[in-house]
């Protein structure tokens, strides 16, 4: 791409700026943001989080292959975000195409045009920003100078709905991925692109481990089943592998973490302390796509947290994982830290919702000096059945003793989160949710001695997803979940001696069909996201944006071509032998080992956490020539000492 197509559309999208919300926004030159020089470069990414900066901005997968990339000698990396509906139109009025908010690039000028999907509701503004851009919607229709279209993130491991708009996905960790890719993709440029795109495709196709849809063929039976997903050009495998980053020490980024210009949904550091979980709820898609589990070492968390508050001026430091206190040395990872930063009145958080007394300490640690406001668990299921058949492993008994100790020890409020439409569920696990909580209040009374304790219940819909022993699951219809969810609300709202102090959060069923629906579809579902965004469909993620209606509209319009329809896709169970769209990208986990735990599911038999218990065989420490690594390695946070305080304010 000549230097000219590539050069900053900031003077024509400056004149629109003053038209619109939140201009900060479009501007970039964050803190720890970098702009290479294009011509000294000869692979080129544009990386898009597909919603509002806002929440883009924050997300670790980007922030990290951000940095990956531009570290390499030879390789930029720059950043684009969806641009909401007012500058969207002055765009398409002006001329303006999606731009990069580093240097203002036309993102068609580079070679990758990389998109990391944490959810599904993120696939109506991959189209806004394609069309924006001037790249074809769908692959087919690209030439050799459009960039190659690539999707990542937790949404990838189906990328069969955006099969048609995507030309690759990548499922697993992306940090040593993007790194072969781009090798690939310069060596084919530096040969002078032989073969123009089918050529690169081919050669990333034949790693492996890069996934490009065109290059398969999908048969339906007549019943509108998948019959078989076959590969059409030699060489490429039957089944795609997964990418796994296994030891986390060797990447320790985001390493100059991007401090945010506008407002945005986290204003801190967040360092990932572990990738992984082995807990095994079922409805965890998160904890099943990965594993196993691979613990950041002390030293190395110690050592990030250092230099990522000395790179950015944050003063909240975020522990992240899918279970921050299950590192095998969070205790002294939690001490350490507290003591460290102490005086630097350095917050730390870390968003554990284990239901244990131990989670409790680890919270009591981190907020030695700070407010007791509120601490979360996550049961997930309002009955004890429930709990067994999603392998949640916690009683009622636990929960008690765990607020206990909470209110015990000056915490006021306790947030409970749970989910409606699990597999088997009746109405009664549902209103036990509602003894739960006033049991939990009870208690926080009687150990605290005042009335004023307060539990708020929050409770979302719960979505099959692929990759889980629940992808096989009915979903439970939008009306049924209403149903439920205001039996529940009567019931809390109903009692006089507690309903008062129970706040109760839940969203309608609608927006989990429509996920669910993205979920677990196939390549027939391309026709309805496009037919949604033709119709104006952005933001989805966004409930002041999203349409439950136009999604209906759209999926009656276009799916009886295919003798389907909604229904098919989220509240039809699945069997045994059902090829499932995903079936041929490989997580690493055992289909046959997730059927097993489908099973014990329905049998409400529970499966311990393999960190602690002998191996399940679940299938993906073989897969990836590994196992499960934990410590303890019995090392402390760090070879530094406590810093003394200093008089007049902050020390770093
Ligand atoms: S293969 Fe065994 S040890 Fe490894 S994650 Fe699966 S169940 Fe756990």
């Amino acid at each position: 791409m000549p230097a000219e197509a590539a050069a900053s559309v900031f003077p024509q999208l400056e004149a629109l700026l003053p038209h619109v919300q939140k201009p900060i926004q479009y501007v970039g030159g964050e803190l720890n943001s970098t702009v290479k020089p294009w011509e000294a470069c000869d692979v080129r990414w544009a990386l898009m989080y597909p919603d509002a900066y806002e929440v883009g901005l924050p997300n670790q997968g980007v922030m990290i292959l951000y940095e990956v990339l531009n570290e390499r000698e030879g390789v930029l990396a720059e950043r684009t975000y969806s641009v909401w509906p007012d500058l969207e139109e002055l765009m398409r009025e002006h001329g303006v195409p999606q731009f990069t908010v580093d240097a203002h690039r036309p993102v068609k000028a580079f070679d990758v045009f990389g998109l990391s999907f944490s959810t599904e509701l993120g696939y109506t503004n991959m189209l806004t920003a394609l069309d924006l851009a001037g790249i074809p919607l769908e692959s087919k229709d690209r030439g050799l100078d459009d960039p190659i279209v690539l999707a990542g993130g937790h949404a990838a491991f189906n990328p069969e709905p955006i099969a048609d708009f995507i030309d690759a996905a990548i499922i697993g960790d992306g940090e040593q991925a993007v790194l072969d890719m781009t090798d690939i993709i310069r060596a084919w440029k530096a040969e002078g692109r032989p073969g123009g795109r089918e050529e690169v495709l081919l050669r990333l196709a034949r790693t492996g481990s890069v996934y490009i849809p065109a290059f398969y063929d999908v048969e339906y039976l007549a019943d509108g089943r998948i019959a078989r997903v076959v590969p059409n050009r030699s060489g490429v495998p039957w089944r795609v592998s997964k990418h796994t980053v296994m030891d986390l020490d060797e990447w320790p980024y985001p390493k100059q973490p991007l401090v945010p210009l506008a407002e945005t949904v986290h204003e801190r550091m967040s360092v990932e302390i572990f990738r992984g979980c082995t807990r095994g709820c079922r409805f965890c898609q998160a904890g099943m796509i990965t594993r196993p589990v691979r613990e950041r070492s002390i030293t190395g968390i110690g050592e990030m947290v250092e230099k990522g508050l000395k790179a950015t001026g944050f003063e909240e430091v975020g522990l992240l994982s899918l279970s921050s206190a299950d590192h095998s040395e969070i205790g002294d990872i939690a001490k350490g830290l507290a003591d460290r930063y102490e005086e630097d009145k350095v917050g730390l958080s870390l968003p554990s919702t284990r239901v244990d007394a131990f989670n409790v300490d680890l919270a009591n640690e981190l907020t030695r000096n700070g407010r007791r406001s509120g601490l979360t668990f996550a049961p997930e299921g309002g009955s004890e059945r429930m709990r067994k058949v999603i392998n949640k492993m916690v009683s009622e008994e636990d929960l008690i003793r765990t607020v206990s100790t909470a209110y015990g020890n000056g915490w006021r409020q306790v947030k409970l989160y749970f989910m409606c439409g699990l597999p088997t569920e009746t109405d009664e696990d549902v209103l036990q949710i509602a003894d739960m909580a006033m049991n939990v209040i009870a208690e926080g009374r009687k150990v605290s001695g005042q009335n004023d304790i307060r539990c708020t219940v929050s409770i979302g819909g719960f979505v099959p997803k692929p990759h889980t022993p629940f992808q096989w699951a009915p979903q439970l219809s939008a009306e049924e979940t209403d149903a439920r969810l205001t039996k529940l609300r009567d019931k809390i709202r109903g009692d006089k001696k507690y309903g008062r102090s129970i706040g109760f959060r839940y969203h309608d069923g609608k927006p989990g069909i429509v996920e669910g629906l993205l979920s677990r579809g196939d390549r027939r579902i391309g026709s309805v996201i496009r037919a949604v965004y033709e119709d104006g469909g952005r933001f989805d993620g966004w409930r002041e944006h999203f349409s439950y209606d136009r999604w209906m509209r759209c999926a009656d319009k276009t799916l009886p071509a295919f003798g389907v329809d909604v229904d098919w896709y989220t509240t039809r169970e699945r069997t045994y032998e059902e090829v499932l769209p995903w079936d041929h990208l490989d997580s690493g986990l055992d289909k046959d080992w997730l059927w097993e735990d489908w099973q014990d599911a329905l049998d409400e038999t529970e499966v311990d956490d393999c960190r602690w218990t002998p191996c399940f065989d679940c299938g993906v420490c073989p897969a990836m020539s590994t196992e499960i690594q934990v410590g303890p390695t019995g090392k402390k946070l760090l070879p530094l000492t406590v810093k003394q305080p200093v008089a007049g304010g902050h020390v770093h």
